[in-house]
Protein backbone atom coordinates (compact mmCIF):
# COMPACT_ATOMS: atom_id res chain seq x y z
CA UNK A 1 0.00 0.00 0.00
CA UNK A 2 1.24 3.55 -0.98
CA UNK A 3 1.84 6.47 1.94
CA UNK A 4 -1.52 8.26 0.14
CA UNK A 5 -3.72 5.54 0.48
CA UNK A 6 -2.30 4.49 3.89
CA UNK A 7 -2.72 8.50 4.71
CA UNK A 8 -6.97 8.04 3.47
CA UNK A 9 -7.27 5.22 5.55
CA UNK A 10 -6.17 6.68 8.66
CA UNK A 11 -8.70 9.61 8.28
CA UNK A 12 -11.73 7.04 7.38
CA UNK A 13 -10.17 4.62 10.71
CA UNK A 14 -7.53 6.43 12.82
CA UNK A 15 -4.96 3.76 14.30
CA UNK A 16 -4.81 3.72 17.88
CA UNK A 17 -2.79 4.96 20.25
CA UNK A 18 -0.41 4.08 22.93
CA UNK A 19 0.49 6.21 25.74
CA UNK A 20 2.62 5.47 28.10
CA UNK A 21 2.62 8.18 31.05
CA UNK A 22 5.01 7.72 34.42
CA UNK A 23 5.82 10.19 37.01
CA UNK A 24 6.42 10.32 41.05
CA UNK A 25 2.91 9.22 43.01
CA UNK A 26 0.64 12.15 43.79
CA UNK A 27 1.39 13.95 40.73
CA UNK A 28 -1.85 13.46 38.61
CA UNK A 29 -1.13 10.50 36.34
CA UNK A 30 -4.56 8.70 37.17
CA UNK A 31 -6.70 12.88 36.64
CA UNK A 32 -4.56 12.88 33.61
CA UNK A 33 -5.56 9.73 32.01
CA UNK A 34 -9.26 10.40 33.35
CA UNK A 35 -9.52 13.24 31.28
CA UNK A 36 -10.07 11.11 28.36
CA UNK A 37 -13.79 10.96 29.22
CA UNK A 38 -14.29 14.34 28.16
CA UNK A 39 -13.26 14.09 24.92
CA UNK A 40 -16.70 13.52 22.55
CA UNK A 41 -15.68 10.90 19.82
CA UNK A 42 -14.21 8.84 23.03
CA UNK A 43 -17.02 6.14 23.64
CA UNK A 44 -15.61 4.13 26.45
CA UNK A 45 -13.09 3.66 28.68
CA UNK A 46 -12.08 0.37 30.47
CA UNK A 47 -10.13 1.18 33.50
CA UNK A 48 -8.11 -1.63 34.72
CA UNK A 49 -7.49 -0.16 38.69
CA UNK A 50 -4.95 -1.95 40.39
CA UNK A 51 -4.22 1.06 42.91
CA UNK A 52 -7.45 1.73 44.17
CA UNK A 53 -7.82 4.85 42.23
CA UNK A 54 -11.37 5.20 42.15
CA UNK A 55 -11.47 8.37 44.60
CA UNK A 56 -9.45 10.32 42.41
CA UNK A 57 -11.70 9.53 39.56
CA UNK A 58 -14.94 10.65 41.67
CA UNK A 59 -13.37 13.63 43.30
CA UNK A 60 -12.16 15.47 39.75
CA UNK A 61 -15.37 16.97 38.98
CA UNK A 62 -16.66 14.81 35.63
CA UNK A 63 -20.02 14.47 34.59
CA UNK A 64 -22.42 11.95 35.11
CA UNK A 65 -22.46 11.14 31.45
CA UNK A 66 -18.16 11.35 31.34
CA UNK A 67 -18.61 8.99 34.60
CA UNK A 68 -20.50 6.57 32.72
CA UNK A 69 -18.22 6.19 30.29
CA UNK A 70 -15.65 4.57 32.39
CA UNK A 71 -15.82 1.18 33.36
CA UNK A 72 -14.49 0.08 36.46
CA UNK A 73 -12.60 -3.06 36.74
CA UNK A 74 -11.12 -3.54 40.39
CA UNK A 75 -8.29 -5.98 40.18
CA UNK A 76 -7.11 -6.36 43.93
CA UNK A 77 -4.29 -8.92 44.50
CA UNK A 78 -2.53 -10.03 47.61
CA UNK A 79 0.52 -12.27 48.19
CA UNK A 80 -1.48 -15.01 49.84
CA UNK A 81 -4.26 -15.09 47.13
CA UNK A 82 -2.69 -13.68 43.62
CA UNK A 83 -4.46 -13.63 40.48
CA UNK A 84 -4.32 -10.62 38.68
CA UNK A 85 -1.09 -11.24 36.70
CA UNK A 86 -3.08 -14.37 35.17
CA UNK A 87 -6.23 -12.32 34.91
CA UNK A 88 -4.12 -9.84 32.76
CA UNK A 89 -2.35 -12.21 31.07
CA UNK A 90 -5.77 -13.65 29.50
CA UNK A 91 -7.58 -10.89 29.37
CA UNK A 92 -5.19 -9.68 26.87
CA UNK A 93 -5.14 -13.21 24.76
CA UNK A 94 -8.71 -14.08 24.69
CA UNK A 95 -10.83 -13.25 21.78
CA UNK A 96 -13.77 -14.48 23.68
CA UNK A 97 -16.14 -12.26 26.45
CA UNK A 98 -14.48 -13.04 29.76
CA UNK A 99 -16.42 -12.79 33.40
CA UNK A 100 -14.93 -10.81 35.59
CA UNK A 101 -16.44 -10.71 39.44
CA UNK A 102 -17.19 -7.10 40.32
CA UNK A 103 -15.45 -7.14 43.91
CA UNK A 104 -12.29 -8.34 42.85
CA UNK A 105 -11.75 -8.68 39.02
CA UNK A 106 -11.60 -12.62 39.36
CA UNK A 107 -12.32 -14.90 36.18
CA UNK A 108 -14.67 -18.07 37.96
CA UNK A 109 -13.77 -16.32 41.48
CA UNK A 110 -15.57 -19.09 43.79
CA UNK A 111 -16.46 -16.44 46.58
CA UNK A 112 -18.92 -14.18 44.56
CA UNK A 113 -20.15 -17.39 42.30
CA UNK A 114 -21.61 -18.90 45.44
CA UNK A 115 -22.66 -15.61 47.25
CA UNK A 116 -24.10 -14.96 43.33
CA UNK A 117 -22.40 -11.27 43.21
CA UNK A 118 -22.23 -9.31 40.08
CA UNK A 119 -19.76 -9.76 37.44
CA UNK A 120 -18.71 -7.62 34.76
CA UNK A 121 -17.68 -8.88 31.12
CA UNK A 122 -14.32 -8.10 29.59
CA UNK A 123 -13.52 -8.53 25.71
CA UNK A 124 -10.58 -7.34 24.24
CA UNK A 125 -11.16 -8.11 20.60
CA UNK A 126 -14.88 -5.99 21.14
CA UNK A 127 -12.79 -2.74 22.20
CA UNK A 128 -12.70 -0.10 19.37
CA UNK A 129 -10.15 3.25 18.14
CA UNK A 130 -13.09 4.58 19.81
CA UNK A 131 -12.31 2.98 23.30
CA UNK A 132 -9.41 3.58 25.67
CA UNK A 133 -7.91 0.58 27.97
CA UNK A 134 -6.45 2.17 30.87
CA UNK A 135 -3.49 0.17 33.21
CA UNK A 136 -3.49 2.22 36.51
CA UNK A 137 -0.52 0.78 36.93
CA UNK A 138 2.05 -1.02 35.03
CA UNK A 139 4.45 -1.03 37.83
CA UNK A 140 1.88 -2.42 40.29
CA UNK A 141 0.77 -5.20 37.60
CA UNK A 142 5.25 -5.77 37.82
CA UNK A 143 4.18 -6.77 41.43
CA UNK A 144 1.30 -9.14 40.49
CA UNK A 145 4.00 -10.82 38.60
CA UNK A 146 6.27 -11.06 41.85
CA UNK A 147 3.13 -12.31 44.10
CA UNK A 148 1.97 -14.69 41.65
CA UNK A 149 6.10 -16.28 42.01
CA UNK A 150 5.86 -15.63 45.92
CA UNK A 151 2.18 -17.08 46.24
CA UNK A 152 2.11 -18.07 50.13
CA UNK A 153 5.38 -16.36 51.26
CA UNK A 154 5.53 -13.32 53.98
CA UNK A 155 5.39 -9.57 52.44
CA UNK A 156 9.22 -9.40 53.08
CA UNK A 157 9.80 -12.17 50.62
CA UNK A 158 12.50 -11.37 47.72
CA UNK A 159 11.84 -12.79 44.19
CA UNK A 160 15.54 -14.27 43.48
CA UNK A 161 17.29 -12.89 40.32
CA UNK A 162 16.88 -15.65 38.28
CA UNK A 163 13.23 -15.36 38.60
CA UNK A 164 12.43 -11.45 37.30
CA UNK A 165 12.99 -13.13 33.59
CA UNK A 166 9.23 -14.87 34.03
CA UNK A 167 8.22 -11.56 35.63
CA UNK A 168 9.81 -9.13 32.37
CA UNK A 169 7.71 -12.33 29.54
CA UNK A 170 4.40 -11.74 31.21
CA UNK A 171 5.10 -8.00 31.13
CA UNK A 172 6.32 -8.78 27.51
CA UNK A 173 3.28 -10.74 26.22
CA UNK A 174 1.18 -7.67 27.81
CA UNK A 175 2.97 -5.00 25.95
CA UNK A 176 3.88 -6.79 22.90
CA UNK A 177 -0.74 -6.30 22.57
CA UNK A 178 -0.52 -2.91 23.40
CA UNK A 179 2.09 -2.39 20.43
CA UNK A 180 0.32 -3.92 17.95
CA UNK A 181 -2.72 -1.95 19.12
CA UNK A 182 -4.94 -3.63 17.04
CA UNK A 183 -8.26 -2.88 18.98
CA UNK A 184 -8.31 -0.35 21.32
CA UNK A 185 -5.88 2.83 22.23
CA UNK A 186 -4.46 2.36 25.64
CA UNK A 187 -3.10 4.24 28.34
CA UNK A 188 -0.44 2.90 30.39
CA UNK A 189 0.42 4.66 34.14
CA UNK A 190 3.48 3.96 35.59
CA UNK A 191 5.60 5.24 38.89
CA UNK A 192 8.85 6.16 38.03
CA UNK A 193 12.63 4.92 38.74
CA UNK A 194 14.92 6.99 39.68
CA UNK A 195 18.73 5.80 38.60
CA UNK A 196 21.82 7.30 40.05
CA UNK A 197 24.93 6.69 38.35
CA UNK A 198 28.18 7.60 40.38
CA UNK A 199 31.84 7.38 39.19
CA UNK A 200 34.75 6.35 41.32
CA UNK A 201 34.59 4.63 44.55
CA UNK A 202 34.95 4.80 48.28
CA UNK A 203 35.35 8.14 48.85
CA UNK A 204 35.65 9.29 45.36
CA UNK A 205 32.82 8.42 44.94
CA UNK A 206 30.32 11.03 43.19
CA UNK A 207 27.22 11.62 41.71
CA UNK A 208 27.19 11.97 38.04
CA UNK A 209 23.41 11.87 37.26
CA UNK A 210 19.82 10.97 38.04
CA UNK A 211 18.16 9.65 35.38
CA UNK A 212 14.34 8.51 35.63
CA UNK A 213 12.60 5.41 34.02
CA UNK A 214 9.11 4.54 34.07
CA UNK A 215 9.22 1.79 37.02
CA UNK A 216 8.05 -2.16 35.90
CA UNK A 217 9.94 -4.34 37.32
CA UNK A 218 14.29 -4.91 36.65
CA UNK A 219 15.94 -1.68 35.63
CA UNK A 220 16.79 -3.09 32.56
CA UNK A 221 13.59 -3.50 31.30
CA UNK A 222 12.21 -0.06 33.04
CA UNK A 223 15.05 1.80 30.65
CA UNK A 224 13.37 -0.41 27.70
CA UNK A 225 9.43 -0.30 28.54
CA UNK A 226 8.54 3.08 26.75
CA UNK A 227 9.77 1.55 23.79
CA UNK A 228 6.39 -0.64 23.60
CA UNK A 229 4.41 2.74 23.32
CA UNK A 230 4.20 5.38 20.98
CA UNK A 231 4.26 8.36 23.03
CA UNK A 232 6.06 8.84 26.56
CA UNK A 233 4.72 11.39 29.01
CA UNK A 234 6.60 12.05 32.18
CA UNK A 235 4.80 14.02 34.26
CA UNK A 236 6.26 16.30 37.34
CA UNK A 237 5.72 19.64 39.12
CA UNK A 238 6.26 22.69 37.93
CA UNK A 239 6.05 26.02 39.61
CA UNK A 240 3.69 24.39 42.16
CA UNK A 241 1.45 23.06 39.03
CA UNK A 242 1.38 19.65 37.80
CA UNK A 243 2.94 19.58 34.59
CA UNK A 244 4.52 17.20 32.08
CA UNK A 245 6.31 16.75 28.78
CA UNK A 246 6.64 14.35 25.79
CA UNK A 247 9.41 15.33 23.43
CA UNK A 248 12.59 13.49 22.65
CA UNK A 249 14.45 16.70 24.19
CA UNK A 250 11.78 17.85 26.80
CA UNK A 251 14.55 17.32 29.67
CA UNK A 252 17.99 15.37 30.15
CA UNK A 253 17.44 12.24 32.24
CA UNK A 254 13.82 11.53 31.33
CA UNK A 255 12.87 9.38 28.54
CA UNK A 256 10.07 10.93 26.38
CA UNK A 257 8.50 10.73 22.80
CA UNK A 258 5.76 11.57 21.12
CA UNK A 259 5.52 9.62 17.36
CA UNK A 260 2.93 12.05 16.74
CA UNK A 261 4.27 15.42 17.46
CA UNK A 262 2.01 16.29 20.43
CA UNK A 263 4.38 18.57 22.87
CA UNK A 264 2.48 17.84 26.33
CA UNK A 265 5.05 20.91 27.20
CA UNK A 266 3.36 23.22 25.16
CA UNK A 267 -0.23 22.62 25.99
CA UNK A 268 -2.53 25.33 28.25
CA UNK A 269 -3.24 22.21 29.89
CA UNK A 270 -2.75 18.47 30.91
CA UNK A 271 -5.24 16.93 29.06
CA UNK A 272 -6.28 13.58 26.80
CA UNK A 273 -7.92 15.55 24.21
CA UNK A 274 -4.95 17.21 22.68
CA UNK A 275 -3.64 13.66 22.51
CA UNK A 276 -6.63 11.75 20.75
CA UNK A 277 -7.47 14.86 18.52
CA UNK A 278 -10.96 14.31 16.69
CA UNK A 279 -10.57 13.47 13.24
CA UNK A 280 -13.37 15.09 10.44
CA UNK A 281 -13.54 11.83 8.49
CA UNK A 282 -14.23 9.63 11.85
CA UNK A 283 -16.58 7.16 10.79
CA UNK A 284 -19.48 7.56 14.01
ZN1 LIG B 1 -15.01 -12.28 43.43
Amino acid sequence: MDMLRIKQKLLEEPSSQSILVYGDSGIGKTRFAATAAQIPHIRKIVWLDLENGKDTILSMGLSDAELAKIQLIQLLDTRKDPHVMSTLLKMFSSPTDLQLCEEHGRMNCLKCSKEKLPTQTFNLTSLTSHDILVIDTGSQLTDCGVNALLKGQPEEAILPIQDWGTVVNWMKAICQVIQNSRYCNTIMLCHMLPVETYSGTGINKVLQKTEYFPMAGTQAFSRKFGAYFSTEIFLELRGNKHAGGSSTTYKKGVQTKSRTGVRVEDLPELHMKYLFPFKEAVKK
